[in-house]
């Protein structure tokens, strides 16, 4: 697949074309690229004319997949993967795209045994091997903290990237133990604050499960990047070994 693989990938960007002014449209309402260098926005391009190439959109319930929504979608989804490349993304080809949330009706198993019958409003969901799955009006209600896209991709890059369903493995150079214990500890800590009803400028959601925790950080991580490293030193220097960025040092 490799040679293959990079052969195709040569003759996409080389044959890609930007539409300059929808790229800076929607590059404006994302303010955490702002600080990105020249050369990681050339990378970033490139990454999201590959994503754009092997990625397969759908728009379900009637949304339309306009140039903006799948560039939009593209460029979020890219930023998590800019120093990891996106082979990352290799297990899984498609995005599918609904207006608004979504209803998801499944069965869970709770720790008796009892079967509950679930039927909940979903703004994002992503599937071990499967597809990204992402209300667009939610897409578009990211602020600070809050990011939809970079929160599924997250989950993505956890259950596709080896680990447990608890946590991601460390990547290759990282200490394993730090790695692990930092986010233990760092879930213990903020299930305490949410427990005792202080105020966290995190969602409390992220105490449901220690994999929450690491896909709401990660959003943390990206788009509240100065107030994560003064609040979780310690954790934000594990995502920033994790991600191989450090989107908090960027002016
Ligand atoms: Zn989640």
């Amino acid at each position: 697949m490799g040679v293959f693989r990079d052969w195709q990938r040569r003759r996409v960007l080389k044959s890609a074309r930007l539409d300059e002014a929808l790229w800076s449209k929607v590059a404006s309402t994302l303010a955490f690229l702002r600080g990105l260098t020249d050369e990681e926005k050339v990378r970033l391009r490139e990454l999201v004319f590959l994503f754009l190439a092997e990625k397969e959109m759908h728009g379900a319930s009637g949304l339309t997949l306009t140039d903006e929504v799948r560039l939009s979608i593209a460029l979020q989804a890219c930023l998590p993967i800019l120093n990891l490349g996106l082979d990352v993304y290799n297990s899984w080809v498609g995005v599918i795209v609904y207006p608004g949330e979504f209803r998801v009706r499944k069965d869970e198993v709770d720790e008796n045994g009892v079967v509950h019958a679930i039927d909940e409003g979903l703004a994002g969901e992503a599937w071990p091997g499967g597809p990204v799955i992402l209300s667009w009006e939610d897409v578009g209600l990211a602020e600070r903290g809050y990011n939809v896209v970079i929160h599924e991709f997250a989950h993505k890059i956890h259950m596709d990237g080896g680990g447990d369903p608890d946590f991601p493995a460390e990547r290759p150079g990282m200490d394993p133990e730090k790695w692990r214990q930092t986010l233990e500890a760092s879930y213990q800590r903020f299930c305490t604050e949410v427990d005792a009803d202080r105020p966290t400028f995190i969602d409390p959601y992220a105490a449901e499960h220690p994999a929450e925790f690491f896909a709401v950080m990660s959003e943390a991580f990206f788009t509240e990047s100065a107030v994560l490293a003064r609040d979780w030193p310690d954790l934000y220097g594990q995502l920033a070994l994790f991600y191989r960025q450090d989107p908090a040092g960027r002016g």
